[in-house]
């Protein structure tokens, strides 16, 4: 029998589950705030976003971040973290040809690359015009990171976000870039702890093991048997060889308004992006997070942990950027919201090398009480968005 995670205590989740007014966010999304009138933090900063920022200025200020480190001899002046998606085509390309830089991608491989995933980051280099470093890991040790994530944190995706995070810090002191680019910063964008709404910088020193890692540093996982030696790609460079390059880490998204369907027109004329051949499982869009196989399960434990799943994420921001209403967004999550990730669920099984039994007594220990109900055998949610006002 597997011990009962919890959930609710871990990520301070509110008992009575409430839906944001205006988009179809739940205050189950972990460091989300609600206003007096139930509108949620992202809600308000697209609001904010829609009518206060000044775009022209904020135009002027990264004209200015450019200047200060833009090179003329030849040398990488930007690192931009990259997986070949939309978002990352859109910066690179942005920076390269409109503002003159001259950017590194830096690429910190899939677990498991899927082929249309792979098409597009061969596209944003071939079709974009960009210098790449592409970083793989040691697929065993990886493939274990991948198990005892998804066992003790309920997100197998994290060893992926270890080095999608610290990679490019590697490559910023490999290549002497002292600016890395991110695009959107999700924790303004999508609802989190706002303290950064009105800066466009991520402090690397403080906010990486509490808003990225789920509270467990690289680290912290040799004492699941795992080396040093083994942890070291996914572990930080040293704060003081940052210090000294004088490591500067921005968001685009806080320079230029951040609409993801418009970023991908924008990879589809410029950087030879395509989407999906079909829908995502768990939603209805095809352009976003489908370079990995194991994408669908990240969102399933999200589903899982916090009631939120894939549609339930899409449709917010695009209620937000306008492009449908909210009861269109609640019908969507209702047709799609937690479909089961069926399309790679036995490469998952084989790559982390567990039984289809283990993975769902994995899965159930992450269902909290105050979330989830069995009835006649099935697991409901409680309280649904459609279910919002019984
Ligand atoms: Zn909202």
């Amino acid at each position: 029998m597997i011990k009962h995670k919890n959930t609710q205590h871990r990520y301070n989740l509110p008992n009575d589950v409430k839906y944001c007014t205006k988009c179809t966010i739940s205050n189950q999304r972990p460091r989300i705030t609600f206003d007096d009138n139930g509108v949620c933090a992202a809600c308000q900063y697209s609001e904010f976003k829609k009518t206060k920022i000044n775009w022209n200025k904020r135009n002027k200020e990264l004209e200015l971040l450019c200047n200060k480190y833009r090179k003329d001899d030849g040398s990488y002046d930007v690192i931009v973290p990259s997986s070949g998606g939309k978002d990352s085509a859109y910066v690179a390309y942005q920076l390269k040809y409109k503002y003159g830089m001259n950017p590194l991608t830096v690429t910190w491989s899939p677990h498991l690359w899927t082929k249309d995933g792979f098409d597009n980051f061969q596209n944003h280099l071939h079709i974009g015009g960009f210098d790449n470093v592409l970083g793989t890991p040691n697929g065993k040790v990886h493939r274990k990171l991948t198990k005892i994530s998804f066992e003790i944190l309920g997100d197998p995706f994290q060893p992926f976000i270890y080095g999608q995070t610290h990679y490019p810090m590697h490559m910023a002191l490999k290549y002497n870039v002292s600016l890395i680019m991110y695009g959107e910063n999700g924790e303004v964008e999508y609802g989190g702890n706002m303290k950064n709404a009105f800066k466009p910088t991520r402090d690397w020193k403080r906010d990486h093991t509490e808003h990225y890692f789920s509270g467990l540093a690289p680290e912290d996982l040799r004492e699941y048997g795992i080396s040093q030696n083994d942890l070291l790609p996914y572990m930080a460079p040293d704060n003081k060889e940052l210090d000294n390059l004088g490591l500067d880490i921005h968001f685009f998204g806080y320079y230029k308004k951040w609409v993801p369907q418009e970023l991908y027109y924008h990879a589809v004329e410029h950087t030879g992006f395509r989407a999906r051949y079909a829908r995502n499982e768990g939603t209805y869009s095809k352009y976003a997070s489908f370079d990995d196989k194991i994408d669908g399960f990240h969102y399933y434990l999200s589903y899982i942990k916090f009631g939120i799943a894939r549609a339930t994420a899409d449709t917010a921001h695009e209620i937000r950027d306008g492009h449908i209403t909210r009861e269109e967004g609640i019908s969507l999550i209702r047709r799609f919201d937690g479909e089961f990730p069926n399309e790679y669920f036995k490469v998952f099984l084989e790559y982390c090398d567990i039984t289809e039994e283990y993975y769902h007594q994995i899965i159930d220990s992450w269902r909290s009480p105050h979330l989830w109900d069995k009835q006649n055998g099935i697991w409901q949610l409680k309280k649904p968005i459609w279910k919002e006002n019984i």
